[in-house]
């Protein structure tokens, strides 16, 4: 491709609103432009680095036995209506009216849509499993797009769905899938890790998602530090063992604490240990209102607590529901001689001995208080988020923290859908079952954006071979000096009937511009055609570790092939 044909807008300046490094280098190496929030053209290097992730999406998943097919983007309302998502899914879902005044809605997803195809063509336990997938752009009106391709509300997503008639064979999809999407991940590069995740309201069981590390991800992985477990931080549980000191009880009593409110505040101020408080917080589990304990040194896991209900939603009262349930302020709660609402703790409160807590009462703390012999607790569960430091749930080694960006999820959904919307199978004995369904989703062009963010210096991006836009950019430094460009050409159609992809920078700028150009877009090696033209002589940069090698016309192409083996 010559550069003077194609559109690659390179800007100098870093865009004002561009606040990660993904964001910021595809902007400025001109792969991307914004067009509404969360709205953005792929320009024509982002075009070919989408198409070289979606090529290996394609060989791994056609590789694990699925096969691709293509649905709209436009849905009709009444299957959303069927499953129920219609009223459940909020504003994410972008929804619209035809001239009919039919209601549509922009995919968001396609659960709905393939469950209906494959319920009207598939009646027999001997058409199943059945893997299906496509690439395609979905649509979310997200609450707070951000950090450009990486939460967008038009995006591009790989999405398969399978269908089966066994467990077994749900499984057995699960782990090829989980296989190919390792497979998927390595290729592109990327440092990541594949975590158990929330299930959630959705039925199924097993679920993970593929986190790429970086300090911008939204979500907290815990890891240990010596084995494979890995997890999203809500869903690790704690396996502590929490011992009981013999010390001797002492009788509860009521002190003034004025104006100390937090636990540091308490703490210090009663001179004694965080971990001998107890934090009491009201929570709103679906509509029930929960006296939840922790220690002050923990932080409640609301994931956790909503498991523990099976409750559609959890969230913490408003002080203006605290005030009206518990006569008190948020400050102050504590579960001494509470009645009306049920207190669950999390394991570790069972040990603490003389400890601290609200007395639901403002400026008033109880001291030497004793879990059981001063309060009732109706369970004791884990609840608590995991901190760094603690045992690794399978038992081996410490768990440290990371931040990550979930790429891509695999769910076994089970027949959540299928129920909903009647897609059933005919077993051997001729009697209906519900199918047993997998979904399993990447963000393809969020995925782009986290090879910009794991994989950029001072100077720009630096592509892994594997997406990169083109192999090589080859540079004349002057156009007009008739050798070299002359010698520019022939080399450029001998690269091209070598089948290397090749961006050639034939376009009349100084030799500054080019290079600072061809260090943003970052294509894995760079030849430079200058004074030694004349010689039969070019310049050879890695682009990844600033190699520079000097290389004649006839040792090009075998150099060539060699350093791309390598990278
Ligand atoms: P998130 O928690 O980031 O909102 P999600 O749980 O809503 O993600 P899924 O519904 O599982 O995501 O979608 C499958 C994949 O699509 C995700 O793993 C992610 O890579 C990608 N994805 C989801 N939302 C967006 C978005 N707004 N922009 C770009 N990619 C997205
Ligand atoms: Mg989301």
């Amino acid at each position: 491709m010559k550069q003077s044909m194609t559109l690659i807008p390179t800007l100098r300046e870093v865009p004002a609103d561009a606040d990660v490094k993904s964001h910021q280098l595809l902007l400025k190496a001109g792969f991307i432009r914004q067009n509404a929030s969360g709205i953005y053209s792929f320009l024509p290097l982002g075009k070919r680095v989408l198409q070289k992730i979606e090529s290996i999406v394609r060989e791994e998943m056609d590789g694990a036995g699925a096969v691709e097919l293509l649905m709209p983007a436009l849905q009709q309302a009444e299957l959303w209506q069927e499953s129920g998502r219609w009223y459940t899914y909020g504003p994410e879902l972008m929804r619209l009216r035809d001239r009919n005044d039919r209601e549509f809605a922009l995919g968001a997803t396609h659960e709905e849509v393939i469950t209906s195809l494959v319920r009207d063509e598939v009646k027999s336990y001997k058409k199943l499993p059945l893997t299906l997938y496509q690439i395609q752009t979905k649509f979310r009106d997200e609450k707070r797009p951000r950090f450009g391709l990486l939460r967008g509300r038009e995006f591009i997503m790989k999405d398969a769905y399978s269908f089966h008639s066994s467990q077994e064979s749900l499984d057995l999809i699960y782990d090829k899938l989980f296989q190919a999407y390792s497979n998927i991940f390595s290729r592109c590069g990327l440092n990541f890790r594949a975590v158990i995740a929330d299930s959630g309201a959705m039925g199924g069981k097993d679920t993970h998602e593929f986190m790429v590390l970086s300090e911008i991800g939204e979500d907290t992985i815990a890891y240990s530090d010596t084995s494979k477990y890995a997890a999203n931080i809500e869903m690790a549980p704690v396996n502590a063992d929490y011992v009981k000191s013999d010390e001797a009880l002492q009788g509860l009593e009521k002190v003034l604490t004025e104006n100390q409110k937090s636990i540091e505040d308490v703490s210090s101020f009663l001179n004694v240990s965080s971990e001998k408080c107890i934090k009491s917080l009201l929570f709103k589990v679906d509509d029930q209102f929960v006296l939840v304990l922790v220690r002050g040194d923990h932080e409640v896991n609301d994931i956790k607590l909503k498991n523990l209900f099976e409750a559609g939603s959890v969230e913490m009262a408003d002080p203006h529901e605290t005030k009206t349930v518990l006569s008190c302020p948020v400050g102050s709660l504590g579960p001494i001689g509470i009645q009306n609402v049920q207190i669950v703790a999390d394991q570790a409160i069972k040990a603490i001995v003389n400890g601290v807590c609200g007395a639901n009462e403002e400026h008033y703390h109880y001291v030497n208080v004793n879990p059981e012999r001063d309060f009732e607790v109706k369970q004791y569960a884990d609840l608590r988020f995991i901190k760094e430091g603690d045992i690794s749930p399978d038992g081996q080694g410490k768990i440290v923290f990371a931040k990550g960006i979930e790429v891509g999820h695999v769910f076994k959904l089970g027949t959540r859908y299928s129920e909903a919307m009647n897609a059933t199978y005919l077993d051997e004995n001729g009697k209906a079952q519900p199918m047993i369904m997998g979904c399993y989703g990447i963000g393809v062009s969020r995925t782009l954006a986290a090879v910009a963010e794991q994989f950029n210096d001072e100077n720009g991006l630096v592509w892994p071979a594997k997406i990169a836009p083109f192999d090589l950019h080859l540079i004349a430094i002057n156009m007009k000096d008739e050798i070299q460009s002359s010698f520019a050409s022939e080399l450029y159609d001998q690269l091209k009937q070598n089948r290397f992809d090749v961006l050639f920078d034939d376009r009349q700028e100084r030799p500054g511009v080019k290079f600072a150009d061809s260090d943003l877009i970052g294509l894995p090696i760079r030849i430079t055609v200058g004074k030694r033209a004349s010689e039969g002589i070019v310049e050879v940069k890695i682009r990844n570790t600033g190699e520079m090698l000097e290389v004649s016309k006839e040792e090009l192409m075998a150099t060539l092939t060699n350093l791309m083996k390598n990278l």
